[in-house]
């Protein structure tokens, strides 16, 4: 059966590009009616932390990705834990050193490092070339009884060649001699990064390995490790890389680029599935706004470009306003209430101003935190910093300050104020009076006057913004952080 691993490190946060490579591996295994396997790689005791497995677990699944087999479920191949994996590794040590295509080597540092300067200077690749690999068994008992510190070096054959068919890059090949005989068990015990990964891959009975293509150099190590143990290859899928918009490597000063932050963010799972599918994917077609349920359907590893992905966080708020679009109105309005709650815009959040207020403004939003904003500019008026500001002039045709002054001295009489408990026949009522002494009707009138009281000519009309007011008003949901 298909069988795929996500491998994060627990080194950190859970990035876009892990993320993406878990989404992939996830849909894959779910189109295919495979299992995904969720691997620890916590072999760098230093940089490893519980806390980072934590977030990068609980980043997974808030995305909605989830795993059949990993450290918190359990499964018929774990410890999935490289950390607790220590006596498996060293089996297959023994097993390589039996059939002599792996052996201890007694090399010391210094002798290391002179023969890498000696290799430098003649200009050769470091590659190592030590006595050990064709040390007599008797040299070896002897260093052994002594108890002389070792590594043990894999034995690379100088012959042939390493070719792979990987599913998104066609056929990639390494000359095996471009590579010297390599360590996999360090003197402290520890085993190395890349043994440890053809072992789990291995005996994970892995049947399909889809990762970034930084890694596409350790599939040499990997297969040769595969080879000298007799298992049957898994195939390699290398994603490619993601790249900040000006193409440089994506990275903290090009904001956030975890998935924690987005989260944070108020961005929407499915969004964000959505936004990652598309990084090095299409379905061959122009479409972009997918559901969980048609990536699961579309999905298809042979569609998976070559080409680098560029990160656009315009596109990611983009498709997750699409996505707020595409939400029942009840799951929305109750997203916003939850929202004004918590930034203490509102005191409750249900009634009937959330229900107008969220019906207002849901189709303006990219993010669900923009709602504050939105609610504040209707909540705001009237905006005599925007009189002052004078940017209505461009937004206005003729004689605004005439509208204007009319407008403040209401405004200052408190007859405004009157107006909007009267709601929406209040307001028709009071700008219909402002409008009969001024001798101006229609547009002339109601567009200084909407620029005016709410600060834009775009956005639902003054009417309808007093009749929230009252509403919110008469409720008293109004909170102490409105505007
Ligand atoms: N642990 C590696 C990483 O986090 C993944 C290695 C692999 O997928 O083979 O980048």
């Amino acid at each position: 059966g298909i069988r795929v691993r996500f491998a994060p490190s627990p080194t950190g946060n859970l990035h876009v590009g892990g993320a993406r490579t878990a989404l992939f591996n996830w849909l894959f295994a779910r189109s295919q009616g495979g299992k995904l396997i969720l691997r620890v790689e916590d072999t760098d005791v230093e940089r490893s932390t519980k806390e980072s497995e934590q977030a990068v677990l609980r980043d997974l699944e808030w995305m909605g990705i989830e795993w059949d087999e990993g450290p918190d479920k359990g499964g018929d191949f774990g410890p999935y834990r490289q950390s607790e994996r220590k006596t498996i590794y060293k089996e297959y040590v023994d097993k390589l050193v039996a059939a002599d295509k792996a052996y201890p080597c007694f090399c010391t540092d210094e002798e290391l490092a002179a023969q890498r300067a000696e290799q430098e200077a003649k200009s050769l690749p470091p590659k190592y070339a030590g006595k050990w690999a064709t040390a007599s068994k008797d040299e070896v008992e002897e260093e052994l009884k002594r108890g002389t510190p070792h590594t043990y070096r894999f034995r690379v054959p100088q012959d042939g060649k390493v070719v792979i068919q990987d599913m998104i890059r066609g056929e990639v090949a390494w000359a095996n001699d471009t590579l010297g005989d390599f360590i996999i068990l360090r003197s402290n015990g520890l085993p190395v990064y890349n043994f440890c990964v053809a072992i789990d891959d291995a005996t994970m009975h892995v049947s399909h390995v889809i990762r970034a293509e930084e890694h596409l150099p350790n599939t040499l190590r990997q297969v040769l490790v595969y080879d000298a143990l007799g298992f049957q290859q898994p195939k390699f899928g290398h994603v490619s890389l993601i790249l900040a918009p000006d193409r440089s490597k994506l990275s903290k000063r090009h904001g956030a680029t975890s998935v924690g932050e987005f989260a944070a963010q108020g961005f929407l799972p499915v969004a964000m599935v959505n936004y990652l599918s598309l990084l090095g994917w299409n379905d061959g077609t122009e479409d972009e706004i997918f559901s969980v349920q048609d990536l699961v359907q579309k999905f298809s590893i042979d569609r998976v470009t070559k080409s680098a992905a560029i990160f656009d966080k315009t596109k990611l708020l983009w498709i997750n306003g699409q996505h707020i679009r595409l939400l029942p109105a009840e799951t929305v309005n109750s997203m916003l209430g939850q929202q004004w709650v918590s930034s203490g815009i509102l005191k409750r959040p249900d009634g009937p101003f959330v229900d107008m207020a969220a019906e207002l403004i849901k189709d303006s939003l990219e993010v669900i935190a923009d709602a504050d904003g939105a609610l504040n500019r209707l909540l705001n008026y009237p905006l005599r910093e925007t009189i002052a500001s004078g940017e209505v002039n461009d937004l206005l045709e003729d004689n605004l300050a005439e509208v204007a002054s009319a407008i403040v001295k209401e405004f200052d009489d408190g007859k405004l104020t009157e107006a909007v408990k009267g709601g929406h026949d209040g307001w028709q009522a009071w700008i219909k009076g402002i409008g009969k002494a001024m001798k101006r009707k229609g547009k002339r009138l109601f567009m200084p006057a909407r620029v005016l009281l709410t600060g834009t000519n775009k956005g639902p009309d003054v009417g309808t913004t007093l009749e929230l007011l009252a509403k919110g008003v008469e409720e008293d949901i109004i909170g102490e952080k409105a505007d």
